[in-house]
């Protein structure tokens, strides 16, 4: 067996070719990326999701080789008779006579802990290095954003587009304005949904993949295909790009929070569905800000000011916000249920065997593709567990395990912070809750459903407006002196107090009744 001087533990989500580590060829490194069982195990992940990041994971390695590199990439097959990862690690030291151990810091909380102890179990010397992947370093979070506290996303974005320059005019931010949200809210009209894109899909054969998955027993979710629609490699990756910049751009920021179940491209809309490509770091943030603002500059783009900056908000702005987020808040963050939920997921959450138009359409989508748009995992799933109650610990996991971009660092702060409000306020302001009239208004589940959306306590009244109002009373004391949520108190009040009383009375049935409805 060769020996060599350094191992370099490359992670799944470390598919990042243009890291310094792999500037040149070096005879004494040997770089380790591992199916490992542990990461296939620690939640119950959608089965696309665990075909993408295998596939993407082995093609990164023949990248690797085809550069000169030393690679050694082990499938489930070889890492099944090790503990964990670090059971891995320290055989492998002692198989190729490593004298350094070196990684790039995760982005989990769990896998930088465990990497860490990894000094206390062996002697060698051990390195961990960034991931030169995001715009800011992990020592830079608290020159942003404190920790316990309430930080707010537009002040941290405003900071990031004058440090990193972009769509700047100067000090000011480019067309005088910084942000151009109130004009990202449109519903789609028939002609609008004429043009959405065919989205561009990949037809990558994980067969192999899959019958391993299935050797090794790897408990999954969603639905199985050999040929896998999502990006594997770098140039994959760099293709869907372009082709959101080109297709989906002009309109992303008009209909960033629309939803329709009217056409057969209904589940990816005008989204990138970058998100896998970015997480996996096979697309670089600034890449993606470089070429997107390349193409608004176009001539004939037909790209607006307010559709770049919609898109440009959601990477320097939300992605890096989420991150320090996550980073500077673990692991207590993963603890927080501030509103005391309790109640179980229901049984629909996996199989989409539910009545309500809604949340049917955003969980089949998700078991079909393993993705869902944020407005339908905001407003919609997310919106209901919160109505409803259910336990964050629990949704965290549903949203961990089903979506193929789902990484603790950004499903975390998203699900349990900004869609649960289980962090009592460190991300949102108030909760993301909505009664049925918003659902209504962003798309058109309501027409096709078989739930009143305009009725709140009759037999069959849509349950998010009785399940809201009951979900507002509960935390009175919580949101009542909230100036964002002041207004539904002062509307509540005004209600006639028989229709306040069925109101509650039809929450509680629902509640008491969540998994048939
Ligand atoms: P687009 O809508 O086209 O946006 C472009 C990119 O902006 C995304 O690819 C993503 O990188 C970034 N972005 C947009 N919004 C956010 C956000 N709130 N936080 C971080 N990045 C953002 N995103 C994940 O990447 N992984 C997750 O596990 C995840 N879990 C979520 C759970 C909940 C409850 C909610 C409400 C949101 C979650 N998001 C998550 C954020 C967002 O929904 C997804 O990033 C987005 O839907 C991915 O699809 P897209 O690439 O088509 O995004
Ligand atoms: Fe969803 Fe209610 Fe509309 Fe049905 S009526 S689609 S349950 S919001």
């Amino acid at each position: 067996m060769n020996s060599f001087k350094y191992m370099r533990l490359i992670l799944g989500d470390q598919l990042n070719i243009n890291h310094s580590w792999y500037r040149q060829p070096e005879p004494d490194v040997l770089y380790v990326i591992a199916e490992l069982h542990q990461e296939s195990t620690y939640v119950k992940h959608h089965i696309q999701k665990l075909c993408g990041f295998f596939a993407a994971m082995e093609s990164f390695a023949k990248q690797l080789r085809s550069e000169n590199h030393h690679v050694l990439h082990l499938t489930l097959d070889d890492t099944c008779q090790y503990k964990d990862l670090t059971d891995l690690i320290i055989d492998l030291c002692d198989q190729y006579s490593i004298q350094h151990f070196e990684y790039q810091h995760p982005d989990e909380y769990r896998l930088a802990l465990q990497l860490e102890q990894l000094k206390l179990e062996f002697n060698r010397t051990i390195t961990c290095c960034d991931t030169e992947h995001f715009y800011l370093k992990n020592h830079e979070f608290e020159q942003y954003l404190k920790p316990h506290k309430h930080n707010r996303m537009e002040s941290f974005y405003r900071k990031m587009r004058k440090r990193f320059n972009v769509l700047m005019d100067g000090d000011n931010p480019a067309g005088g304005q910084w942000n151009f949200d109130a004009e990202n809210r449109h519903k789609l009209k028939p002609n609008d949904i004429e043009k959405i894109p065919q989205p561009l899909l990949f037809a990558n054969d994980v067969s192999k993949i899959l019958q391993r998955i299935n050797k090794h027993s790897i408990a999954t979710i969603g639905i199985a295909k050999s040929e896998l629609i999502w990006p594997i490699n770098r140039q994959q990756s760099l293709q869907l790009l372009s082709y959101f910049c080109d297709q989906c751009l002009p309109l992303f920021g008009r209909f960033q929070d629309a939803m329709t179940c009217e056409t057969d491209h209904k589940w990816s809309l005008f989204h990138a569905r970058i998100s896998f490509a970015l997480n996996s770091k096979m697309l670089q943030p600034m890449e993606v800000i470089d070429t997107a603002i390349k193409q608004y500059e176009a001539k004939q783009s037909g790209i607006d000011l307010a559709q770049i900056e919609g898109f440009i908000r959601q990477i320097i702005g939300w992605r890096e916000y989420i991150r320090g987020m996550y980073w500077i808040n673990m692991p207590d963050y993963k603890e927080l249920n501030q509103l005391n939920a309790k109640n179980p997921l229901p049984d629909y959450f996996w199989t989409g065997n539910t009545k309500m138009n809604c949340v049917k359409n955003a969980i089949d989508q998700s078991l079909e593709y393993a993705y869902a748009h944020h407005i339908q995992r905001l407003m919609v799933t997310g919106n209901f567990a919160m109505l409803a109650g259910i336990d964050p610990d629990v949704v965290d996991e549903w949203y961990l395990g089903i979506y193929i971009d789902a990484i603790e660092w950004v499903e975390l702060p998203n699900t349990r912070g900004m869609s649960q409000f289980a962090d009592g306020g460190l991300i949102a302001t108030k909760p993301y809750a909505a009664s049925g009239s918003y659902i209504n208004k962003m798309g058109d589940y309501c027409k096709h459903c078989n739930y009143q959306v305009k009725e709140k306590y009759t037999e069959n009244a849509c349950p998010f407006n009785s399940l809201y109002w009951h979900f507002m009373n509960r935390h009175s004391k919580k949101f009542s002196n909230n100036p964002r949520t002041a207004m539904v108190y002062r509307n509540w009040n005004k209600m006639d107090s028989e229709i306040r009383q069925k109101t509650l009375e039809k929450a509680q049935q629902v509640l008491a009744n969540l998994e048939n409805i």
